[in-house]
């Protein structure tokens, strides 16, 4: 994975406004910040998506959110912080790297993760959750 941008990041080998790290976990100023703090946090090692990733290290990489998460809030005093992270395109990712946004929020900013709401009845929610139960491994 030599051209993924993040294991480049994670090699050491192009920069970053370096947070933290750990021997399997790294956080980061996001280049194109969505509000002042907004960091990334990434597993040193190549995922595509968080699914793929061992549990354990899933686990590692939300430990290192978290305390990041709380490193941001303590000093940078937003009003909120969304923890996310998005898998695939159609879902917003660009970098195929997983990662994990931190994004502090500040009253009356202009961000709108909201959703228009679709129309599934109670039937409709019913079959939905039956299927995604069947799905579980
Ligand atoms: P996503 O849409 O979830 O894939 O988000 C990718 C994020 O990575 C975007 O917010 C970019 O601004 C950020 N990004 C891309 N390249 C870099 C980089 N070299 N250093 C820091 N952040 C980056
Ligand atoms: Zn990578």
């Amino acid at each position: 994975m030599e051209e993924c941008i993040f294991c480049r990041i994670a090699q050491k080998k192009i920069p970053c406004k370096m947070i933290y790290e750990t021997d399997n976990a790294m956080a980061f100023l996001d280049i194109n910040p969505g509000s002042s703090g907004h960091t990334l946090v990434i597993p040193k090692k190549h995922y595509d998506t968080i699914d793929i990733m061992p549990e354990d290290e899933v686990i590692d990489l939300f430990k290192v959110a978290i305390k990041v998460m709380k490193a941001v809030d303590k000093v940078i005093k937003p009003d909120g912080i969304n923890l996310f992270q998005n898998n695939k395109l159609a879902a917003g990712q660009i970098v195929n790297h997983t990662h994990i946004h931190i994004f502090p929020r500040f009253r009356g900013d202009k961000i709108d993760f909201r959703w228009g709401r679709v129309p599934l009845d109670n039937e409709d929610m019913d079959r939905i959750a039956e299927l995604i139960r069947g799905g579980l491994e």
